[in-house]
């Protein structure tokens, strides 16, 4: 069988389906690792989590304090050019694109409580799928993008939906942001700081 080029006669290594792809996994599955980081868990929907962890950090924080320097940080990050499809999400979520109250659709508090969400989801046993790194896949996603429809776009606001959609649906990007934003603008830092004033206190 030839290497190289598309093998039509491959199986999909998720669910064994006939595929025409040659990195090994049929179209269905692939559009659910895109989408939820894994062709085989759904990424969770963090309802429950979100709220926990939103009331959590209110009570133990002054996360304030630590605004100022990261949207600092994402100021100079997020770019409206096309060609740094990260930037450009970031650009979209934390600059340009408002909610109902005018503020962004993402700010430092959303990026904080989504991705504390994603750890506390962790802790209590929720799985993720190791091989696709599907748990950075969630850290990445929870500091670039809204979460489950959260802070919706307001109403009369125009805007490129399909562009919109179609970069929140690239797991490259979503790890990327796990690196760059998540460890790299001290989110990771200021967790394991709540974590510790949480375990302090018990
Ligand atoms: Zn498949």
């Amino acid at each position: 069988m030839r290497k190289t080029g598309k093998d039509y006669h491959a199986r999909c290594t998720c669910c064994g389906e006939f595929t025409a792809y040659i990195d090994g996994l049929c179209s269905r599955c692939k559009k659910r690792l895109y989408i939820n980081g894994s062709p085989e868990f759904p990424k969770p929907t963090l309802s429950a989590e979100i709220a926990i962890a939103r009331q959590r950090i209110n009570e133990i924080c002054d996360w304030r304090k630590a605004e100022g320097a990261f949207d600092e940080f994402m100021l100079s990050f997020a770019s409206p050019s096309k060609s740094d499809s990260l930037r450009r999400l970031c650009w979209l979520h934390y600059v340009k694109l408002k909610s109902a109250d005018r503020e962004p659709v993402m700010r430092f508090f959303d990026a904080l409580v989504q991705s504390y969400a994603v750890t506390i989801y962790e802790d209590n046993g929720g799985k993720f799928d190791n091989k696709r790194k599907q748990y950075q896949f969630c850290l990445g996603r929870s500091v670039v993008c809204p979460w489950n429809r959260r802070r919706q776009v307001g109403q009369r606001f125009y805007y490129n939906r399909r562009e919109r959609a179609n970069l929140q649906r690239r797991s490259k990007i979503m790890l990327q942001a796990f690196n760059k934003i998540f460890i790299g603008a001290g989110i990771s830092r200021y967790l394991s700081n709540i974590n510790n004033i949480i375990r302090s206190k018990k």
